[in-house]
């Protein structure tokens, strides 16, 4: 069982180079932003421990650099 669940976790595909732009056919509305790193639409949640926001689905934060530098955050 053990296996499978880690066979599960591999499904997430992680850029080991992230997007240095937004694909010009993806439209972002409200809080969506665009993570670099797993190549999705995704709203960032706040992570009550450290108290950064991080992507639902790779964990990234939005502190990385790629993660501002796409999405555009000062
Ligand atoms: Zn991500």
């Amino acid at each position: 069982m053990e296996n499978e669940q880690l066979s599960l976790f591999k499904l997430i595909h992680f850029n080991k180079q992230p997007d240095t732009s937004i694909p010009d056919k993806i439209h972002l509305s409200g809080k969506q932003r665009w993570c670099p790193y797993c190549s999705n639409k995704v709203i960032f949640v706040r992570d009550k421990k450290l108290g950064v926001k991080k992507c639902p689905v790779c964990s990234i934060t939005e502190k990385d650099y790629w993660v501002k530098r796409v999405n555009k955050i000062l």
